[in-house]
């Protein structure tokens, strides 16, 4: 069977998504949700959807008496996630929800706890859980190729243009570079470890406080302490380009993804030599993935659902304590 998928916000990311499904095989793109009139009729020619499956903001719980959708995938500014995760559960339906999940641990948790009551499955837009070099050095760190795991370093940046955009609206992003690009570096040393952290410690850097306003991180340095003694060494910055870079090293071997988390194509290398996976369009491999989560049961190598979300977001959460406080935070997960 197809999961039978609608979009909520028709931007940039949003449209990304809409043309990867596209070559999907176990998901098909049938909806759209909008605040704006005329993208919904765009994508109704662009995508073949039929208008009865098109709905605003304001009509969309509507949609509960859709029997043609069976899952709706948030994909607005990030505060805005939260509201239409829960309208989307309360109307019965699959959710799937970009990252960061939301902007803190206790409305990601208020998510996750609606789904559940909805009896709806919620999960979140990691791609890169499906990406195959990273997926390789998953299985080799399990293998024990690289021996018992010490270090990873996690350096995740772009330099951030339009001063007025969302991403660098408090209210509406939540943050600043670390609630967009630094989280691909906190759920990277999860996955690349293969361990929680216990504590964080961090330091922020803010070169130009007209751009970066308060509450807006521009550069953050942070560190993450796991169980079994490995560290970790990250910097989530809005002001440097080409900073995309996975380093992971073990007592016998490494492992490099190097670009680690882009569109693509990602580049694996480890002590034993190159990664050599053809590229795969993520968002593709990702939607036909969640189709088989959602309807068959499937249960993904890396989990992507709500719950593991919320694991990143209690990290952001300790993080930006951290350099309030100067504090090392211990972190419960
Ligand atoms: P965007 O600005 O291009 O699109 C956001 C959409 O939300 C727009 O269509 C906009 O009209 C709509 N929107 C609804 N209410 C709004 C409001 N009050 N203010 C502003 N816009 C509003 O942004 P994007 O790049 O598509 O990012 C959307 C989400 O996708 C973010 O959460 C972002 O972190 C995530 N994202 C994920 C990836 C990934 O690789 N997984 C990549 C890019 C973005």
């Amino acid at each position: 069977p197809l999961l039978r998928v609608a979009i909520l916000g028709l931007g940039s990311y949003g449209t990304r998504v809409a043309d990867a499904m596209q070559t999907c095989k176990k998901a098909k793109l049938v909806g759209a949700i909008s605040g704006t009139p005329s993208k919904l009729k765009d994508w109704q020619s662009k995508y073949n959807i039929p208008e009865k499956n098109c709905y605003s903001y304001q009509n969309f719980d509507q949609v509960k008496n859709n029997p043609d959708i069976d899952a709706i995938y948030v994909i607005t500014p990030n505060s805005l996630h939260k509201d239409f995760v829960i309208r989307a559960a309360k109307a019965g339906k699959q959710v799937i929800c970009e990252k960061p999940m939301s902007v803190n641990a206790k409305d990601g948790q208020e998510m996750v706890d609606a789904c559940k009551k909805a009896n709806v499955k919620l999960l979140v837009g990691y791609r890169m859980h499906f990406e195959p070099n990273t997926l390789e050095i998953i299985r080799m760190r399990n293998a024990g190729e690289f021996g018992k795991i010490m270090f990873f370093q996690g350096l995740s940046g772009f330099r951030i243009g339009d001063p007025t955009q969302w991403r660098l609206n408090k209210q509406l992003a939540g943050g600043g570079s670390m609630m967009d690009i630094g989280i691909y570096s906190i759920n990277g040393a999860r996955y690349m470890v293969g361990e929680d952290p216990i504590w964080v410690t961090a330091e922020e850097t803010k070169t130009d406080p007209v751009k970066f306003k308060e509450g807006v991180d521009e550069t953050i340095q942070f560190q993450l302490g796991f169980p079994g003694g490995a560290v970790a060494s990250c910097l989530s910055t809005y002001s440097m380009n080409n900073l995309d870079r996975f380093f992971l090293n073990g007592v016998q071997g490494f492992a490099e993804l190097n670009p680690s988390t882009g569109y693509g194509p990602i580049k694996g290398r480890t002590n034993k030599g190159e990664l050599s996976f053809p590229h795969v369009t993520h968002q593709t491999v990702q939607m036909d993935e969640m189709s088989d989560i959602i309807l068959n049961g499937k249960q993904p190598i890396v989990p992507v659902d709500g719950a593991e979300a919320v694991k990143d977001l209690k990290i952001i959460d300790a993080i930006y304590l951290a350099i309030k406080t100067g504090k090392k935070v211990d972190v419960k997960l």
